[in-house]
């Protein structure tokens, strides 16, 4: 049984960057959704077993058409939702430090030009889609986007998704109706960089 991640706060508790009916909604209901189809879908393909990342690399092994195109739209809204979530809390967490802010210095050049880009990154996702923040087999970060919901895993890019952000228009309509930019502006407030640090470090330790 796949299971969704369960948010450690109120549903008021994002605002006012994320306001407290869209994450009823985008959490108890579209997040929900994705949730239950990929169960019974796995299923279906007699994947159940086996790990969401697992499934999403391996959807060429699925046969009928609409089952692969189902587990990879529900697979990867499962999976996106869960990390999405996950990396965000009521108010924020200090920016990166340690090995993470290293990286980040290193390979996207500094903190203040990673959001930036990877802003314009969100912005310039023409339709539905995600931005993400990753981590290369080499132990490098890397900021890319994808449509609907592909991720490093469908997309087969080798990476690790550590960070993302929805800019799916359920992620922000109620609130900021057309202003995509304006939503993926304020998202910085409450990024919890500790957990976005934690994912960073359990992925390069398997690379050392
Ligand atoms: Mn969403």
């Amino acid at each position: 049984m796949f299971m969704q991640y369960e948010l450690p706060f109120e549903v008021d508790a994002l605002e006012p960057v994320i306001d407290r009916e869209t994450v009823k909604v985008h959490h108890g209901k579209h997040h929900v959704t994705y949730t239950m189809t990929f169960n019974t879908l796995a299923e279906k393909a007699g994947m159940q077993d086996r790990d969401v990342t697992e499934i999403l690399k391996d959807l060429d092994s699925v046969d009928d058409e609409q089952l692969r195109t189902g587990l990879r739209n529900n697979g990867g809204g499962f999976f996106n939702h869960n990390l999405y979530f996950e990396m965000l809390t009521p108010g924020g967490k200090a920016l990166p430090g340690g090995k993470l802010a290293d990286r980040i210095n290193e390979d996207l050049g500094g903190f203040y030009k990673m959001k930036e880009d990877m802003t314009l990154m969100a912005l310039g996702q023409f339709g539905s889609g995600w931005a993400w923040l990753s981590v290369t087999h080499e132990g490098r970060l890397v900021i890319s986007k994808t449509l609907n919901q592909d991720n490093d895993y469908s997309l087969k890019t080798g990476n690790v998704p550590i960070f993302t952000i929805d800019v799916w228009e359920h992620a922000y309509y109620l609130k900021y109706k057309n202003l995509r930019a304006d939503y993926v502006n304020a998202i910085w407030d409450i990024v919890d960089w500790e957990a976005v640090e934690k994912r960073f470090l359990s992925v390069v330790k398997d690379y050392s």
